[in-house]
């Protein structure tokens, strides 16, 4: 059965055809510019491909309230031009076919759940540290989206001594994202992430604050799994540092096999740059089901 894939990106579309074992057929990336201009070419990939469903990895914020009037948009986005769009409405309209739709992260997930590093787990965490943060989540088997979806790299940290960094989220300042994402790293540091590699003080300070952050996760979500992804997790001496500073944090309160064992605990993702794009053709999959 072929499934077609959207991996929808504030930068790059990727568009892929994808069989429902997994195999990558063929897969295009278009730049993403306005709605007019770039929805079309998407649905002229998309046309005409024998696929019977199509996934929708978005970023967001998004709706995903089946109930709601605005199901399937793309809502408050940063990215004005498309606030208020009606991409899943649009896919159905042009191709006819059932149409999944969750976010990225979400979808990221559910390609690692599916193929990749979580597969079989039920309750599982994919972080990016890229451009922005994002999460997704599965808890006892489900995506979580809840009133909204979560947005999980908005979430309040507490600033480590001695860093005065005034933070680069527009709502926020200081939340996760605008303390560690790839634009906060190169602004604290004058510098691109790739070009610190050698500079322990930053890796050091971002395992800080990703560790705090994934404390939370785990005592509100009980994750069995952590997976890390995104441009900045590329710098690989984050890991060791990132476990060690969570047991750190979480102090021995908890003691489970999984924690234990924070090599298997906290990880890459095992489908390289591919998991955004199984995860969408599943997320089709799933509207088939
Ligand atoms: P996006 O989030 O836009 O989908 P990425 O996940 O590649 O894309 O994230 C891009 C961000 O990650 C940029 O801010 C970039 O500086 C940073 N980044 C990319 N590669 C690396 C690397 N090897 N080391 C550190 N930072 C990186
Ligand atoms: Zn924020």
């Amino acid at each position: 059965m072929l499934l077609g894939a959207l991996e929808a990106g504030g930068t790059k579309m990727v568009c892929a055809i994808v069989k429902d074992n997994g195999e990558i057929l063929e897969r295009v990336s278009y730049p993403t510019l306005t709605p007019d201009e770039t929805l079309p070419v998407l649905a002229d990939f998309f046309r005409d491909k024998g696929i019977e469903a199509l996934g929708i990895g978005c970023f967001g914020p998004i709706d995903l309230n089946k109930e709601s009037d605005t199901y399937g948009y793309i809502t408050s986005t940063p990215k004005l031009a498309w606030r208020n769009t009606d991409i899943v409405g649009y896919f159905k309209k042009e191709l006819n076919i059932p149409i999944g739709f969750d976010t990225d992260v979400n979808g990221s997930l559910l390609g690692e759940v599916t193929f990749g590093a979580a597969k079989g787990i039920s309750d599982a965490i994919y972080l990016t540290i890229g451009t922005g943060i994002g999460g997704g989540v599965m808890s006892g088997g489900n995506l979580l989206h809840g009133m909204l979806h979560p947005e999980m790299g908005h979430i309040l940290m507490s600033r480590i001594q001695g860093d005065d960094y005034a933070g680069k989220c527009p709502y926020h300042k200081t939340c996760f994202e605008g303390m560690c994402a790839g634009p906060a790293i190169e602004e604290r540091w004058g510098k691109k992430g790739v070009e610190l590699a050698d500079r322990d003080e930053v890796w050091e300070l971002e395992s800080s604050y990703i560790a705090q952050a994934l404390v939370s996760y785990i005592l509100i979500l009980s994750p069995k799994l952590i997976i890390l992804g995104g441009g900045v997790m590329h710098q690989k001496q984050l890991f060791p540092i990132i476990r060690k500073k969570t047991a750190e944090l979480l102090n021995g309160y908890l003691e489970t096999a999984e924690l234990k064992d924070m090599d298997n605990y906290i990880i890459s993702p095992a489908l390289g740059d591919d998991q955004g794009i199984l995860g969408a053709a599943m997320l089709g999959l799933d509207m088939l089901k």
